[in-house]
């Protein structure tokens, strides 16, 4: 039986990773309060112009009187797309500045949280390899590399489909597809010969730094780039290597006969992977079973508006068990 495991937010979550709505009141702590870095000072500027003159921010928690991290970024790409300024303070130029800066808030932040895992990644990978016949796939949305450390640990790397097709992947004995669809943050993009390069640990928090280069593992240009897709209505995937990894997803899902969503919330925002998950699904006309694991009654209540009422839904947090 092949099964495709989707792993959403909720996943990382289950490891220590912060939730998108608590990003900004986690940064805030992280590099305001407790070790002050001006890089991010523009996304504080940002927020206190957002609501008007006079508005302050004393302490971490008044972060939660704002808009979370995803609103914020919708509202500054829909300014760049439609080539409109902010305000005065806000140029154009100002709204890229923002944009870098909040990425890398992303990556900071997540560097910061998870330094150690519980393991429930770990042996929830190691009972699929250990259960299953055939190898599964994997597919991530998310940036932390809690999922690839589980799959190193079971002696197999992380298959990420920069090239080749999904059937590649599937009979390579010594790798195992992990798919995301987002970005890593152990991967670096050489805008210079297009290459995405892998790395063992995390590289995108250094990438945003002034004084700071990788060096691209293809054609050596010093030039990288994180990749962090960023959480935004408005997403772009405009990547050679990243649009291959979309392609070998929606295969991977067409040629499943089980698809289980873990922690993956299925938010209306999410419309590139809902629309390539029901194109994928469309493609073969075949009987699967959809399982959910999600503990929020109005997410699990969301799989069965967009797969039907035959999905099996565990209302339940992940805790590494089988399903
Ligand atoms: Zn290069």
């Amino acid at each position: 039986m092949k099964t495709v495991y989707v792993f959403g937010a909720g996943a990382s979550a289950a490891e220590g990773a912060p939730v998108l709505r608590d990003f900004l009141k986690i940064a805030y702590r992280f590099f305001k309060e407790e070790n002050y870095s001006t890089e991010l000072d523009i996304v504080w500027e940002f927020l206190k112009h957002f609501h008007g003159s006079g508005t302050m921010i004393r302490h971490a928690d008044e972060l939660d009187r704002f808009p979370g991290l995803e609103e914020i970024f919708n509202i500054v790409d829909w300014s760049l797309l439609q080539n409109q300024a902010f305000s005065i303070r806000f140029s154009r130029a100002r709204l890229h500045e923002l944009k870098t800066a909040l990425v890398k808030l992303i990556s900071m932040t997540l560097d910061k949280s998870l330094h150690s895992y519980n393991g429930i990644h770990q042996s929830f990978v190691s009972e699929v390899i250990r259960g299953g016949e055939e190898i599964s796939t994997f597919i991530s949305l998310n940036y932390d590399i809690v999922l690839d450390n589980a799959i190193r640990t079971t002696g197999y790397a992380p298959e990420y489909g920069f090239y080749g097709n999904h059937s590649d992947h599937q009979d390579c004995r010594r790798g195992i597809p992990l798919y995301k669809l987002h970005g890593s943050l152990n991967w670096s993009f050489c805008p210079l010969c297009g290459e995405i390069s892998e790395h063992n640990e995390k590289v995108a928090h250094l990438l945003f730094k002034d004084k700071f280069s990788i060096t691209c593992l293809n054609c050596g240009s010093d030039n990288s780039q994180a990749i962090i897709i960023a959480p935004t209505l408005y997403k772009s995937y405009n990547i050679n290597r990243l649009q291959n990894i979309w392609d070998c997803a929606g295969k991977s899902i067409s040629l499943s006969d089980r698809l289980v969503f873990i922690g993956y919330s299925l938010a209306p925002a999410d419309t590139s992977i809902i629309a390539t998950i029901k194109r994928a699904l469309n493609t073969r006309n075949k009987k699967r079973e959809i399982v959910v694991i999600n503990p929020n009654e109005e997410v699990c209540r969301r799989y069965k508006q967009i797969f039907g009422e035959s999905c099996r839904v565990l209302c339940q947090k992940f805790t590494g068990e089988q399903t």
